[in-house]
């Protein structure tokens, strides 16, 4: 095949005159327009001087013509690098200038903010849409609406995708062609998706969940998406009659249980609730599977690698459990110190090998050596284990770990007793500077609404439960914790806010 990500994904649609997004205004975009859109594009980037490899920088809020551009870079061969909406001109800097992004496409807002930047940088700079004939749509009138595909091969970078940054500076994960493509081809089986899917979209789509999960197996099953600018719980209830399946950050599930309107008579005829990105609560879990009768399958993924892991669709979905690793796709546990494999049950870094897995971090040799082995092997950054029955558990993040007077301590495991405490709703334990200890435990309290939690009562029992150098040595209520736009908890915010807490007590 010529280039077969995007024969794969986009191709083989052309002339389908079935839905491919469903919009909130009520408008739906075939696959056949969606493509010749895309084909549009495709002429307006080569001809704007844009060759295979190069690459293509999009800060563009979701809409169809943003998910048109990326059908169009993997047709024009052009390497698709999606930004996060939210990022600051200072913040976006960093990512032109480490990509060396050819062209940078913003909306009409962001556009006098970003001139002086690019063109410091040399890279070219477009508006998607904004009304005047000079923005990329504008120009879409003139263009044919087909385009030759460039030819591709497995190994080539499809796209270009940063990291969250939950743990430090973002890395731009080199994904190829074979990445995107072996993930898609096994989520279609795994997740059984086909044609008549039509998938609750509400993710943004510069993260590898919205993009090259939820939105790549649709693709990749021919069917289709009820595609929401954000979530918005109105527009997720009004389209959940017409949607099969949904796709959601743990958050979304919190919020739609919060809100009455969400009935298991609603739920009835979805078939499918996966999330993934941060843990899922033991008590979002159990919730929603009794008001609604479905069983939320969790699943586990990364920038680098797109999917690791996923619960099954038919068998037990494990609370508590991301799963186990899709078919193609190994997860070992090792011991950090030497590398070794442990056994189950035993927590360590949990390592990641298969077709999924990137080719390494752009413009940064010495991270990938640190984080990719030779063996093929990726360092997830992540602890974990796998359990008796091959089910894979996230302990927490290797630089969560806190290391107290010695010993390992697993923030999870603390935090699992505080939340199951009356009136906690969650809780974060961070490890801040101990003179004596090195750190020390920190945990913080989110209390559920309108209740006030028994700080005393619940430090005794974190006492009864845990071993003395596990017991947080204080603990404060907050209002909320940082999250980023995929509810991840930033605990670095944390530590760093809270790293003078034992100092000022002088313990
Ligand atoms: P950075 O690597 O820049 O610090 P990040 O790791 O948050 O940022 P992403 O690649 O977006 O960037 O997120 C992947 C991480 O999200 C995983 O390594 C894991 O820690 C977390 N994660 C994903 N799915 C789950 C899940 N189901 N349960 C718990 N954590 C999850
Ligand atoms: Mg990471």
């Amino acid at each position: 095949m010529a280039n077969p990500l995007f024969d794969h994904l986009f191709g083989r649609h052309a002339g389908k005159t079935t839905p491919f997004l469903h919009l909130p205004d009520g408008r739906t975009v075939t696959h056949d327009a969606f493509l010749k859109q895309a084909a549009r594009l495709a002429h307006v980037l080569s001809d704007r001087g844009l060759r295979p490899g190069d690459r293509l920088a999009v800060q563009v809020e979701k809409s169809p013509e943003a998910l048109a551009l990326y059908a169009a870079c993997m047709q024009a061969g052009i390497v698709f690098l999606p930004l996060n909406t939210g990022y600051t001109v200072e913040e976006l800097a960093y990512f032109i200038e480490n990509s060396g992004a050819a062209l940078v496409v913003c909306d009409g807002a962001g556009a006098a903010g970003l001139a002086p930047l690019c063109e410091r940088l040399g890279a070219g700079l477009e508006t998607l849409n904004a009304d005047d004939t000079g923005t990329l749509i504008g120009r879409l009138s003139e263009m044919p609406d087909s385009f030759d595909t460039v030819e591709r091969a497995e190994e080539d970078l499809a796209a270009l995708l940063y990291t969250s940054g939950t743990t430090g500076r973002s890395k731009g994960a080199m994904l190829t062609q074979r990445n995107l493509l072996s993930n898609a081809e096994t989520l279609v089986e795994y997740w059984r998706f086909t044609a008549d899917d039509v998938l609750l979209h509400a993710l943004p789509i510069f993260h590898t969940h919205g993009l090259f999960v939820a939105t790549n197996v649709t693709l990749a099953a021919g069917g289709a998406m009820i595609f929401l600018p954000k979530f918005d719980l109105d527009a997720i209830l009004d389209g959940m009659p017409k949607a099969t399946a949904m796709m959601g950050v743990p958050t979304f599930y919190t919020r739609l249980l919060g809100d009455p309107r969400f009935t298991r008579d609603l739920a009835r005829h979805m078939r499918l609730f996966i999330s993934g990105s941060a843990p899922l609560l033991a008590d979002t879990h159990r919730e929603f599977e009794a008001r609604t009768g479905h069983r939320i399958l969790e699943r586990y993924g990364m920038t680098e690698t797109n999917m690791n892991t996923s619960n099954p669709y038919e068998g037990e979905r494990r609370a508590g459990t991301v799963g186990f690793p899709l078919p193609g796709v190994e997860v070992k546990i090792t011991d950090p110190a030497t590398g070794r494999t442990l056994p189950p049950g035993e927590v360590g870094q949990i390592e990641v090998r298969g077709p999924n897995v990137f080719k390494g971090y752009w413009n940064m040799p010495e991270k990938t050596r640190e984080e990719l082995r030779e063996n093929g092997f990726f360092i997830t950054g992540d602890l974990g284990l796998i359990d008796d029955r091959g089910y894979v558990q996230i302990v927490g993040r290797n630089k969560d770990l806190i290391i107290s007077g010695g010993y390992n301590i697993y923030p999870k495991e603390i935090e699992l007793v505080l939340d199951a405490q009356p009136g906690v709703l969650e809780s974060a334990v961070i490890g801040v500077p101990h003179a004596d200890f090195g750190e020390t435990v920190l945990g913080l309290i989110v209390p559920r609404p309108g209740e006030t939690p028994d700080l005393d009562a619940i430090a005794e029992a974190a006492r009864a439960s845990l071993a003395r150098f596990k017991h947080p040595r204080k603990l404060i209520v907050v209002d909320a914790l940082p999250r980023n736009t995929m509810g991840k908890v930033q605990k670095n915010l944390l530590r760093e806010a809270y790293a003078d807490s034992f100092a000022a007590l002088g313990s």
